[in-house]
Order: structure tokens, then sequence, then C-alpha cells
């Protein structure tokens, strides 16, 4: 029968007893060694820093894409120390195209945290991992279970969404409630031994079998204990926030020529959308004639105008409208490189640039 946990206030749900949480570890682990990813890139040689960068690069995106960013972000960064000491504007060029480049900024910030305040030896306890930037309890919990078998337990998405139901949770996993459920579900689960493969074996059961809108349940281990699967509707859990609209907001962005065909970029400041990526210069939706960013540099419309591209963030979407200018004459005094370049779409300088921005310039000599 369903009933509270004593422990967290939230929905009521059936609480695995200590025989039910060995029979879960156990028939995951059975699957896993059958059926689960053992060759991924960063299990290779599962070092905090190697598996680190992994679980942050999956935070946002599936295996199959993270792949190949994972392994060139390997080969630009080999240690943690090179990613400490690399220049932030690398990091972000390493990063474009994964997005949510706020993790890409946390990456190399606790690199130069770890470096300088634990020696740069990767931290081994629960709470200094947490305390660095970027990293919650899950992923702080993976790292350890991955690299030094400690027990502790996790939940991302895929987890989250196996838990919520196997035992029927309802509500949306991002309310607190529902969320002290799923943790305490998931410590209650985690098993004592084998826990490095118990934790990859939930999260590709998650990934490959218990998929977010096509479960398979005929192949999954768990379907005979899964409340969702007896109720027939899997794809209920877990529950939906209520999604208000998002609302839109406009912009023009100056897609501005020099003679030799460079287009002006622009860094965008170090908090904020795109933080600390560059971008094009930008001007109030409806403004007809915007002025040069430059000081003492004019510039004429020099049309057609690309279409316009829309682009969606977690809370607005932006309409991204673009106009072609070119210079009048040459730029006269030295341009501060650190806010302004001039960006050769045809050979393209290594920065870091939003995959809008990519899309636009890729437009321009095409
Ligand atoms: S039986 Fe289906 S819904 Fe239940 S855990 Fe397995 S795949 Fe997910």
């Amino acid at each position: 029968m369903a009933r509270r946990l004593a422990s967290c206030p939230g929905p009521a749900v059936e609480i695995p007893d200590a025989a039910r949480a060995r029979r879960f570890a156990r028939d995951l682990l059975d699957w896993h060694a059958v059926h689960g990813r053992h060759d991924l890139p960063w299990q290779l040689d599962p070092t905090p820093y190697r598996v680190w960068i992994s679980e942050i690069m999956l935070q946002q995106t599936q295996v199959s894409a993270a792949i190949p960013y994972y392994r060139r972000f390997l080969r630009r960064f080999p240690s943690l120390e090179r990613l400490a000491a690399a220049d932030v504007d690398d990091v972000m060029h390493q990063w474009s195209g994964l997005g949510y480049y706020a993790r890409a900024r946390n990456l190399h910030r606790a690199a130069g945290i770890v470096m300088r305040e634990f020696g740069g030896k990767f931290p081994d306890n629960l709470d200094a991992i947490m305390s660095l930037p970027g990293i919650g309890r899950s992923t702080a919990g993976a790292i350890l279970a991955f690299c030094h078998g400690q027990r502790h337990p996790i939940l991302d998405g895929n987890v989250k969404r196996v838990l919520a139901r196997c035992f029927a949770v309802p509500g949306y996993p991002g309310d607190a409630p529902v969320a002290n459920v799923l943790w305490e579900l998931s410590d209650r689960l985690t098993p004592e031994k084998g826990v490095a493969q118990y934790t990859q074996a939930i999260m590709d059961l998650g990934a490959t079998v218990c998929t977010r809108s096509r479960p398979d349940c005929d192949a999954c281990p768990l379907v005979t204990d899964c409340l969702a699967f007896e109720q027939g509707d899997p794809a209920a859990y877990p529950g939906r926030r209520a999604k208000p609209e998002r609302p839109l907001r406009e912009v023009q962005m100056l897609l501005i020529e020099d003679a030799a065909g460079n287009v002006l970029l622009e860094k965008r400041p170090p908090t904020g959308i795109w933080g600390g990526l560059w971008s094009l210069p930008e001007a109030p939706a409806g403004k007809r004639r915007p002025a040069c960013p430059l000081p003492g540099v004019r510039m004429l419309a020099a049309g057609p105008d690309p279409e316009p591209l829309r682009h969606g963030f977690t809370h607005f979407e932006l309409l991204i409208r673009p106009r072609r200018y070119r210079l009048t004459g040459p730029v006269d005094g030295v341009m501060d490189g650190d806010s302004h370049l001039w960006y050769n779409p045809l050979e393209p300088q290594p920065v870091g640039l939003p995959a809008a921005i990519r899309r636009l310039l890729s437009g321009v000599h095409g």
C-alpha cells in the first residue's frame, strides 16, 4: 500500500523494503552485464577529471552527441592542470555547439579552484565536490561512485524517470517535495556493493530502455515490479510542469562587413545569455538607422538581409532580424581586441560562437 515517507513530505508512494531494494539492484546489474554500455570513452580510464567532464557534458546532451565533443575537449585539455591554465575563450570555443555555456565557464572556474584550493587533486568527498561551481549532488555522487566506488545515490534525468515510473511517483520532479521522495527512493535502492556498476546500470536503463516517450517495457528487467507499467501508461510519469507560454523577444543583429568581407563581432558580457561568447552587434527591434558600434566609423545598409531566425532559450524565444551593412571607409585607430574582432567567415578564427550566430555567419558568403 502506498504511504508517505516518514523522512520527507511529498506524494505517497510504495516504499521498497530491503528485499525489494535488493531485487531491484540485482535485476539492474544482471541486465547491465549483458545490455549495458561498457566502452564509452570516459569509462575506459575513469579518472575523476575525465568522469567529471563527461558528467557535465551529459547533463544536457545525449551520449552519442557528446562523444565527439568529449574526445575533442580531452585532446585539447588532457588534464585538469591544462584546463585550469587555458584561456576561457579557448574553453568556450571547444564547447561551441553543445549549448548551455555556463557549464563550460563553470568547468574552467572549478578547475582553477581545484588547482588553488585542493592542491591540484580533484576532491574525493561529496561536500568538497559539491562546493565546486556547476556540480550538484547527483553529479558529485556519480563521480565518487565511478571513480572511488563510494556509495552515493544519484538522481539525474534518466534516474528520475526510472524511479518515478517504477514507483508511480506522481508530480513534477522539479518540485521539491517530489524531488525529496525520488532522492529517498534512490538512496534506499542504491546497493552497498557494486555501486559503480549499479549507477551506470540505472543511467543506461533510463537512456536506452525506459526512454522519455517510448519505453521498451518488454525489454526491461524491472517490468515485473513496475507500477507505471501495471497502470498501463508509463509515459504519464514523471509528471510535467505546467508550461507557461514563452514570451517572444525581437532584436536586430548587425552583419557589418569591412572591405575584405570580414564581419564585426562583439564579445558578450561574462554573465547572461551567451555569456562570454562572441556575437554580432545588436540594435533594438525597429530601430531604422543603428549606429556602428566602432566609434567614428560610418556604415551603409548593404542588403539583401538574410531571413529572420528564431532561437529558443529556456525562458523566452528570440526572433533575430539580421541586417547587412558595410563600412564606408577604413577603421581609424586600434580596435580593442578583447571586445571586438573582425571575423573571417571563410577562414574562421577559433572563438566561441553560439550556434545561432554560427548559422548566420555561415550564410554570409555562402
Ligand atoms: S517497465 Fe517500462 S516504464 Fe517500467 S521501468 Fe521498465 S521501461 Fe520503464
